[in-house]
């Protein structure tokens, strides 16, 4: 499988724009906030951005070079955390601004990190498994004068996974000639692991999608919900959403959608997808992820990548509720059109934290050695995720402004303070 037949696609101009965009509402929180132009300066770019080759032997015998990020937003705070992202299309603009997201999601879940985000230009998808973990020590290799427990510690991102971690982890701890759990989140069980991450992005988008609901007085049982994308925090989200009595109207993947105005067979999806999310294949009437986003349902989770709803289909939308799952897949102008039109839209750096959340979680469970219980893991993720939802919906009301800038200011505050009594700006 390759990824030229897919749908779900951004240019590297639209990446440059994501990234931006970003810098824009950045700006305005800080405006709103009442911080001077400097504290703008220093957190508009990452501090610190590797660039890197990785040589990798391929299973015919080829040498192929591979060119991998590592972007460190701020680390005014802590140490930076953020994903790796293995994916043909990765750019740097585009890992810069997700590591700016990485900021924003920490600080609006008050963890004691700044912001970091990795990606390896590669496709997955054609690559062996003997060729993918050569590729991912060979990414620890490469980065590894910069990142560590204390320093910046990477996780699962798109097309990357826990077997993935294990391999980073456990190159890490060669190099460092130490046993490293802490080095990186998203791990196997047994490898210090833990319990709930996998689904933790899932988690936090439904715990977002009940709030949002009990808001607009939507009731989930019997809400007609649409899920674009179908990886780990759509495939997740669909099977919670399921459970929950929602009626799954519409699912897509990078490939193409299905949408049953009486709701689909999610159990048979569930079962069929591959470790890729891809499950559109086995049918032949599908529609577009673009007709998907459009159709008739209640609420509407992309979940996929960015650049998705735009000034051309937000007018056409007709979700009640936007919770958005992956990372910028709403544009500036898009976000208007929606807050105008009364739409709820629960943005990516509050509904996408759950697995950072999660995933700081774990750094804990490994520095202490001592590990909880999923119940404990799902409790605590639920009271910082409602508790987060909440202070950002009043700082929406209170200043009269759409949810994103709140979620903005919510999350670039910690940041900015920290800079300052550090004496950087
Ligand atoms: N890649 C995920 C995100 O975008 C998780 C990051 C992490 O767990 O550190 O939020």
């Amino acid at each position: 499988m390759t990824a030229d037949h897919s749908q779900v696609t951004n240019t590297a101009e639209e990446k440059l724009d994501v990234l931006k965009s970003t810098q824009t509402v950045i700006h305005k929180a800080l405006e709103k906030l009442g911080y001077p132009e400097e504290v703008y300066e220093l957190l508009k770019e990452p501090i610190r951005m590797l660039t890197v080759k990785i040589p990798i032997r391929m299973d015919d015998g080829s040498t192929k070079i591979f060119t991998g990020f590592r972007a460190q937003h701020n680390d005014a705070v802590g140490p930076t955390k953020g994903g790796i992202r293995f994916h043909p299309e990765v750019t740097e603009n585009e890992v810069k601004a997700l590591s700016i997201w990485m900021s924003l999601k920490c600080g609006i879940v008050d963890l004691p990190y700044g912001g970091g985000k990795g990606g390896i230009v590669c496709d997955p998808r054609d690559m062996s498994f003997r060729e993918l973990e050569r590729l991912s020590r060979g990414y620890v290799r490469a980065i590894s004068q910069i990142v560590g427990p204390a320093k910046d510690i990477p996780a699962p991102d798109i097309f990357t996974n826990s077997q993935i971690m294990a391999w980073m982890m456990d190159e890490y701890s060669r190099i460092d000639e130490f046993n490293s759990p802490g080095f990186i989140t998203g791990k196997p069980l047994v490898l210090g692991g833990s319990h709930g991450r996998e689904s933790a992005a899932a988690k936090g988008v439904i715990i977002c999608i009940n709030e949002a609901a009990k808001k607009k007085g939507i009731d989930i049982k019997g809400a007609r919900v649409i899920v674009q994308g179908f990886g780990n925090a759509g495939s997740f989200l669909t099977e919670f959403l399921h459970d929950a009595g929602a009626i799954v109207v519409g699912i897509s993947d990078a490939y193409g959608a299905l949408y049953n105005p009486d709701g689909l067979d999610v159990e048979y999806l569930l079962d069929r997808r591959d470790s890729f999310g891809t499950v559109t294949k086995l049918f032949n009437h599908t529609i577009t992820n673009q007709e998907l986003l459009e159709k008739e349902c209640d609420i509407l989770v992309p979940a996929a990548i960015e650049n998705q709803i735009t000034e051309e289909n937000a007018p056409h939308i007709h979700a009640k509720i936007i919770v958005e799952a992956a990372n910028g897949p709403t544009n500036l102008e898009a976000t208007q059109i929606l807050t105008d039109r009364g739409i709820l839209l629960v943005p990516d750096v509050l509904a996408s934290a759950g697995g950072v959340t999660v995933s700081y979680f774990e750094w804990v469970q490994n520095n202490q050695g001592y590990y909880w219980t999923e119940e404990e893991v799902n409790d605590r993720l639920e009271t910082v995720i409602v508790k987060a939802f909440n202070q950002i919906y009043e700082m929406a009301q209170i200043r009269k402004v759409d949810m994103r800038l709140a979620a903005y200011m919510v999350g670039v505050r910690k940041m900015a303070e920290a800079s300052r009594f550090r004496g950087w700006v």
